[in-house]
C-alpha cells in the first residue's frame, strides 16, 4: 500500500489511531505527542532563488499543522531516531567547531575554506536533524487541504487497524441511521387518512 489516510477530526481527538507504529506495524513501546505538518506546496520553492529568508516565510505561512495527541512508536522507531540524532547531531556540532576554527584563523584562504567547509557540515546536520521529528520517524503528513494525515508506506498491521476504524465508523452511522423512527412521515400520511374517512371534520 502506498498510503493511507485519517481524517483530521479523528487524528486531533486519538480516535482510530491504530495500536501499532506507522512505519513497522510493531507494538508500540512508546506513546507520543506528535506534530504533522503539510509539506510545502510545489510552487513555494518558486521562491527560493529570491532568497532563503523568503521561502522560509512563505513555507510558514502555508504550512497547516494537526496536532495529534497520541501517537505510537515502538522500539525500532525509537532507536532509529535516536541514531539518527547522534548522527546529525555530532555532524552540526563538528561543522560549527570546523566554522569557528576557520573564523579564529586570520583572513586568508585557509580560513575561508575551513569556514565554508564547517558551513556545509552545519547545514547537512542541521537539515538531517529536522528528519528525526516524530512526524518524520512516523512518515505522517497533513494534505495541503488539511483534511487528512496520510501515513506514506504504511505497516500492513498499521493499514489493518484504520481499516477496521472505518468499518466500526461506518457500522455506527448505519445504525444509528437506522434507530432513526420514519414517524413524521407516518404520521402525516395518518393525518391524511383520517381527514379522508372523516370529511365533515
Ligand atoms: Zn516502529
Amino acid at each position: 500500500m502506498l498510503h493511507t489516510r485519517l481524517p483530521v477530526a479523528w487524528v486531533r481527538a486519538g480516535h482510530g489511531i491504530p495500536t501499532v507504529c506507522s512505519r513497522h506495524g510493531l507494538p508500540a513501546t512508546l506513546r507520543a505527542h506528535t506534530g504533522f505538518e503539510s509539506s510545502p506546496p510545489g510552487w513555494t520553492y518558486a521562491t527560493i532563488p529570491l532568497g532563503l529568508f523568503l521561502f522560509f516565510i512563505v513555507r510558514a505561512a502555508t504550512r497547516k499543522r494537526v496536532e495529534a495527541p497520541v501517537w505510537h512508536y515502538c522500539d525500532r522507531c525509537r532507536a532509529l531516531r535516536r541514531n539518527a540524532r547522534a548522527v546529525f547531531g555530532s555532524a552540526t556540532a563538528a561543522g560549527v567547531g570546523i566554522m569557528a576554527a576557520g573564523f579564529a584563523r586570520h583572513v586568508g584562504d585557509p580560513g575561508i575554506l575551513l569556514f565554508s567547509l564547517g558551513l556545509l557540515v552545519a547545514v547537512i546536520g542541521y537539515f538531517g536533524l529536522t528528519r528525526t521529528r516524530l512526524a518524520v520517524i512516523a512518515q505522517g503528513a497533513v494534505t495541503q487541504d488539511g483534511q487528512w494525515v496520510t501515513v506514506a508506506r504504511p505497516a500492513a498491521e498499521f493499514a489493518a487497524q484504520v481499516d477496521a476504524a472505518y468499518r466500526q465508523a461506518q457500522a455506527q452511522a448505519q445504525a444509528q441511521a437506522a434507530a432513526v423512527p420514519a414517524v413524521p412521515q407516518a404520521s402525516f400520511e395518518e393525518q391524511a387518512r383520517q381527514l379522508l374517512r372523516e370529511p365533515g371534520r
